[in-house]
């Protein structure tokens, strides 16, 4: 243990974020550092449990309780305590082949597990994940540490996001030769082009990328397996393929009004963005853009919506708030209405007349 009384001592303590007058200046990750004498004050908080639920990943009635990978959590809180930075690099990398994803954008259940959160503010474990990997690598201490003998087993990979790069990983580590097939011109998945870059720089991906080609493990990208090369050439080529293919199929929301212009798929909006950021700082235009709803760049790609859908939109919004507006209100405003029935107080405030120029119904389906 750290501290016996480190807990009740110190309070926990996150990094601050970037100001956000600046940081709408650029798209860079915009959660700042702890110091290292506050990081070594939040290490102390941690009681080193018996029972440590935090490194204890398990599921419970569809919950998933402490961290999924088993980090040593309570060893690398003490080892930061003791100002042991490198031992706690060494354990970090015991079970997590990337702790600087994990320490940007994972939702940590461990600290939604620390034992301190019963009765005050959990460890602080995902800040100090984050920033023994960050020290690893400023340090120079993350070096590319290629498998000393090769198995001769050859491995295909489809999929280069988290899971087929853990994949590759491991199975590189053990000395099987990996190939890692991705049908995108780069390689992460969603890590490159789901997750904003403010949330999780696209350089530290690639940073890992290259680590893991430095190591020996093969990337092709732009290939789609089961087009660009067939599935049965995989199985004759290789003695094991692994499918790490992710889920691209999204899911749609069958609503009035998704049929209208302006709407997308998030992954549809994140992967031009990303896409177009990366390429050309944005400058090729090729990305939905959210100002005026639609680009001028990007017009001719996107449909704008037609006149009629706009009025029926606007229609249909105005309809709906005037619906929802009393009931808020009655509930504010019940004990003042007593008397009066919630009827009459809504038809007080409901507007009187249909909204003017939808042909269609308002809030039914409307012929746009
Ligand atoms: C906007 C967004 C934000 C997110 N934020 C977080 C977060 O903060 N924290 C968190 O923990 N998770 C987050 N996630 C979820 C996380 O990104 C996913 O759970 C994770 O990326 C899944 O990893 P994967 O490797 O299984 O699949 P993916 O990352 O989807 O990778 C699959 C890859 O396989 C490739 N592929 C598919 N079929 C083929 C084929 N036939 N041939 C070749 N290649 C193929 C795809 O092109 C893709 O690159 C977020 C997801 C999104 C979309
Ligand atoms: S549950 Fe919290 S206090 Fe206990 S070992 Fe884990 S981080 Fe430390």
């Amino acid at each position: 243990m750290s501290t016996p009384t480190g807990f009740m001592e110190y309070k926990r303590e996150l990094p601050a974020d970037r100001d956000p007058l600046e940081r709408i200046k650029d798209w860079e990750e915009f959660h700042k550092h702890l110091s290292e004498d506050q990081l070594r004050t939040q290490g102390a908080r941690c009681m080193d449990c018996g029972t440590p639920y935090c490194h204890t990943g398990m599921e419970l009635n569809g919950s998933v309780l402490g961290c999924p990978v088993h980090n040593l959590i309570p060893e690398w809180n003490n080892l930061i305590y003791r100002g042991l930075w490198r031992e706690a690099l060494d354990r970090l990398h015991k079970t997590n082949n990337f702790p600087e994803f994990t320490g940007s954008v994972c939702p940590a259940p461990c600290e939604g597990s620390c034992t301190v959160g019963l009765i005050g503010e959990p460890v602080t474990i995902k800040t100090i994940e984050k920033a023994i990997i960050d020290r690893g690598f400023e340090e120079g201490w993350v070096v590319p540490d290629p498998p000393k003998k090769r198995t001769g087993k050859r491995v295909a990979i489809v999929g280069s996001g988290p899971a087929g790069l853990a994949c590759a990983a491991q199975l590189n580590k053990a000395g099987h030769t990996v190939t890692v097939y991705e049908r995108a011109d780069r390689i992460g998945g969603l890590l490159t082009y789901g997750i904003p870059t403010m949330k999780l720089d696209k350089k530290v991906v690639q940073r890992r990328v290259d680590l893991l080609a430095a190591e020996g493990v093969q990337f092709v990208t732009n290939t789609e397996i089961g087009k660009d090369i067939p599935a049965q050439q995989l199985l004759d080529e290789f003695d094991a393929v692994v499918l790490c293919g992710g889920a691209t199929k999204a899911r749609d929301v069958d609503i009035e009004g998704r049929e209208l212009g302006g709407i997308y798929m998030a992954m549809d909006y994140l992967n031009s963005t990303i896409k177009s950021y990366l390429d050309s700082g944005l400058a090729d235009g090729n990305y939905i853009s959210a100002k005026d709803k639609t680009s001028s760049s990007s017009a001719a790609a996107i449909p704008e919506p037609t006149a009629s859908q706009r009025r029926c939109a606007t229609a249909a919004n105005r309809s709906r708030n005037s619906a929802r507006m009393p009931r808020r209100r009655l509930r504010a405003t019940r004990s003042r209405t007593r008397g009066r029935s919630s009827r009459t107080s809504i038809r007080s405030i409901m507007p009187r007349k249909r909204p003017k120029r939808c042909s269609g119904k308002i809030r039914g389906r409307s012929p746009c």
